[in-house]
């Protein structure tokens, strides 16, 4: 049993170099590709990249990657998720938002135990190491079991235990204790968050405190908020507020905040989303289609100077937890709901696929760049596929021709967790086969019970 103190990953040095390989870097105007280049990887941070020549003597001592034909991108970021929510993936298809939440999610998440949670959590990093999500903010119950299986596959997680006024204060507590508990295990790849669940299941006075406990202990806070224009009329009708304002006026945007979807941010919002101190927004653009949704006001958010990171959501709502096809979703879609389509450019996208998903999460200078002083958090991209051909432009490539599956390396903090696109973390077959041996009893929904209800 894995617990906070001894959660380390022990096997294997974490020094490598990646040899004569392009990179995707972030210059000063933007990002580019740089051709012919070494990546120096020290105990798990990139130290230097380099014009490619031969190796000094010590350097070759570390594991040497040979990197020709492979393009190095910094790992994918998944800013806001519920991991273990893949085993309910195909479960509640095709009904409305409050079908979805009150007949099939929330009675079926009664049925949960801690060990589900963990199955499920070794699931989605065996799916998250394959698509290339070297991070992830995950927001859900029996955190304990999420941030074990993070400790055990490799990632690297931001992880925050769900919470609802309907849980008393023992609802912050727990969430508190985590989060302080858990923050800087697994050799500092698991940050602690507080996550309480939205400003319409969270009174003002528990937002209150969240606030004035994640400054008492640097906390991120990620919040579900301004999920769609239906919460933004009732909360305007119910509190006369936008559900922005509610965080603005109970002080939660003083804290670091990470707000899940805000499809429903209007201009109003700006003054609120200026001033706070550091806020983000995770966009899941997939489920939004899916469920006949409006998207995260991406434009909006950039004149205000808000980072937009990508996202999934849960794969009971996305149906997977693959950050790079969210890209492809963003650009897509941030094209058709501006009716333009020279906004949002390849680059542009990539832009918050890297260094704005890095600042939505909380490690803005920590990953989701592959410079020196980083975590070594690489992927490299098998450009062999037809698919690819010819390159006119690489990053259009990758954005609009590109899926997770030209993924052939993924490196978490300087450790190879997927070679040839071979996990080597995760038992995918035995996860599989017991998941599939518990199904019946997750899916089962004759209790009658239910963890919450929505109506917001
Ligand atoms: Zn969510």
């Amino acid at each position: 049993v894995i617990s906070p103190s001894d959660a380390v990953t022990s096997a294997g040095s974490r020094d490598l170099v990646i040899t004569d390989v392009s990179v995707l870097v972030h210059a000063p105007d933007g990002i580019e590709l740089a051709e012919h280049r070494d990546i120096v990887v020290r105990d798990g941070e990139i130290v230097e990249v380099r014009e490619t020549r031969p190796l000094p003597a010590g350097e070759a001592a570390g594991e040497v990657i040979d990197g020709r034909g492979m393009l190095a991108m910094p790992g994918f970021i998944n800013c806001h998720s519920h991991a273990p929510m893949v085993m309910f993936r195909g479960a509640a298809e095709d009904v409305p938002a409050e079908a979805w939440f009150n007949d099939f999610i929330w009675p079926m998440e009664v049925n949960l135990t801690p060990e589900d949670v963990e199955l499920a959590s070794r699931l989605a990093a065996a799916e998250m190491i394959r698509a290339g999500v070297t991070t992830f903010a995950d927001h859900y119950f029996s955190m304990d079991a999420v941030a074990r299986a993070t400790a055990e596959s490799g990632l690297r997680g931001v992880l925050g235990e769900t919470f609802f006024s309907s849980d008393g204060s023992a609802g912050l507590e727990r969430s508190l204790a985590f989060a302080t508990e858990w923050g800087g295990a697994a050799q500092g790849r698991i940050t602690g968050a507080l996550a309480p669940h939205a400003p319409y299941t969270v009174t003002d006075d528990d937002l209150a405190a969240t606030a004035a406990a994640a400054l008492e202990h640097d906390l991120l806070v990620h919040v579900h908020a301004s999920e769609g224009r239906d919460q933004v009329r009732n909360s305007l009708a119910r509190h006369g507020k936008t559900p922005i304002q509610i965080l603005e006026r109970t002080g939660l945007l003083e804290a670091r905040t990470l707000i899940a979807h805000g499809i429903g941010i209007v201009p109003d919002d700006l003054p609120a989303l200026s001033a706070a101190r550091a806020v983000g927004v995770g966009s899941a653009p997939k489920g939004y289609l899916k469920h006949g949704f409006d998207t995260t006001p991406v434009r909006l958010l950039a004149a205000a100077g808000v980072p937009v990171g990508l996202a999934t959501d849960g794969a009971a709502s996305n149906n997977t937890i693959d950050v790079w096809e969210s890209m492809t979703f963003f650009a897509l879609v941030q094209k058709a709901v501006e009716r333009d389509p020279a906004y949002l450019t390849a680059r542009q996208v990539l832009d918050h696929a890297t260094r704005q998903s890095a600042a939505a999460v909380g490690l803005a200078g920590v990953v989701g760049s592959i410079a020196p002083g980083h975590r070594a958090d690489i992927l490299l991209v098998d450009l062999s596929a037809p698919r690819l051909h010819p390159v006119h432009d690489l990053l259009a490539t990758l954005v609009f021709s590109g899926r997770s599956d030209d993924i052939d390396t993924t490196i978490v903090d300087g450790r190879v967790l997927m070679r040839g696109r071979e996990v080597l973390t995760v038992d995918v077959a035995a996860v599989t086969a017991e998941l599939a041996g518990r199904r019946a009893r997750l899916t089962d929904r004759t209790h009658g019970k239910s963890i919450q209800e929505y109506g917001a």
